[in-house]
């Protein structure tokens, strides 16, 4: 398990399920924290039974088996996320800075800033036990616009209740690889067709490991899908990993002008005659959500066997 972790919390809203804004501000200050002091961070999403997903007793016991050789956890200051960490940190024997705004970090080493008194007083608070557990207010930080990728499912169990049951734990690392740094990139297009389908691309990157990573076309960035610092191209990232594999992109000059210092380049596209296969190394004709997927299984069991 990371050294650093952010704890994910799942909410619901108007447009369906997501992860709890706070989560990306939190995963700010996780890099932020990872590269002055050199530790490794992870956004853990911990995956319980539906009717023990907002019970604080079985979350917070998640969190404290999930959590006991890190070095600093976080979670935001939300209702649920103020009861789980108290619990994580009774079972761990550890102090809780609570309800933080800011932090800094000094000799290697973090110090939380909390309001006191209605916000009358501020009191820096460091703590000596291990791991440090913090939770800090939404809107705090600024929210991080890096990349999260899946590094490793770890299963746990609860070893003191037989109700509480962890399934899978999913560490997703930011370790902040951005496209021009990664080895391996992952693109996406239009023909990805919307925000929600990015996670087949996520899958790929995940079993690709920890050199690999997402960008995406411009318009994908336009629209708001990605991270504008995903976008490749003339106007975005000049990039030259050793492997591009593009996903839907139909490879007009704007794009293929940032991607041309590439070692190979994979095409997946359903048009035959797309421009991307002019420039392509390896190209594949066919629906990037029958191929993908199937790149990924097949990757995926080379991997294990
Ligand atoms: C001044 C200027 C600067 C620009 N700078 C950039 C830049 O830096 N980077 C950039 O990317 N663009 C840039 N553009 C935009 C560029 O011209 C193209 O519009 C853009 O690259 C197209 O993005 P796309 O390939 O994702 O989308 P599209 O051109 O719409 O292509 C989508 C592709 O997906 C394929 N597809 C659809 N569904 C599937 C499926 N199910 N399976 C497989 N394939 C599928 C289609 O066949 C098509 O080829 C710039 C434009 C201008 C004018």
């Amino acid at each position: 398990m990371a050294e650093i972790l952010v704890i994910e919390e799942a909410v619901t809203f108007a447009a369906g399920d997501g992860t709890h804004p706070v989560t990306r501000e939190l995963c700010h200050a996780a890099d932020d924290i990872a590269r002055r002091t050199g530790h490794e961070w992870a956004s853990l999403e911990v995956a319980l039974p539906e009717a023990l997903l907002r019970d604080p007793a079985a979350f917070g016991e998640a969190i404290a088996e999930a959590s006991r050789d890190s070095w600093l956890v976080m979670m935001g200051s939300t209702s649920l996320g103020r009861d789980v960490m108290a619990r994580a940190a009774g079972l761990l024997q550890v102090p809780l800075a609570q309800d933080c705004t800011a932090y800094s970090v000094t000799d290697g080493s973090p110090t939380f800033t909390r309001p006191l008194y209605g916000g009358k007083v501020l009191v820096d608070v460091q703590l000596k036990s291990r791991p440090m557990l913090a939770t800090f207010r939404p809107r705090a930080l600024p929210a991080f616009d890096g990349v999260a990728r899946v590094l490793k499912h770890v299963a746990c169990r609860s070893p003191t209740s037989p109700v509480v049951q962890v399934d899978v734990c999913a560490a997703r690392v930011g370790r902040t690889l951005g496209v021009t740094e990664a080895d391996v990139v992952v693109s996406g297009g239009r023909g990805m067709v919307g925000p929600d389908n990015w996670h087949i691309l996520e899958e790929l990157v995940s079993v690709l490991g920890p050199r690999a990573t997402l960008a995406c076309s411009r318009p994908v960035s336009d629209e708001g899908w990605r991270p504008r610092a995903e976008h490749v191209g003339q106007t975005g990232q000049a990039i030259a990993p050793d492997v591009y594999i593009a996903c839907g992109i139909s490879g007009a000059i704007q794009h293929v002008a940032g991607i041309t210092g590439s070692k190979c380049i994979i095409a997946i596209n359903r048009d035959a005659d797309a421009p991307i296969f002019k420039v392509a190394d390896y190209g594949i004709v066919g629906d990037l959500f029958e191929v993908v997927p199937a790149l990924t299984q097949a990757i995926r069991a080379f991997g294990d066997s």
